[in-house]
């Protein structure tokens, strides 16, 4: 699995972070950070968690 943000759509207000924090991160600078390589199926409910609850679809999960 993979996934997918749109820089577009992002406007780095953390929700997503809040719900899979091992996985997103909001920089200092506004930025937003995935940790691809921390993904596992263990976290992916997590995962869709954030994915469904970003309030802009700036996210996708691909496989
Ligand atoms: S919840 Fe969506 S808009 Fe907010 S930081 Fe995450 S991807 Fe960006």
């Amino acid at each position: 699995m993979h996934i997918e943000l749109d820089d577009e759509l992002c406007e780095a207000n953390g929700i997503c972070q809040k719900h899979a924090p091992t996985i997103f991160e909001v920089t200092d600078t506004d930025e937003l950070i995935i940790r691809h390589e921390a993904y596992s199926e263990a976290l992916r409910a997590e995962v869709e968690m954030a994915i469904r609850m970003c309030p802009r679809q700036a996210l996708s999960l691909k496989p």
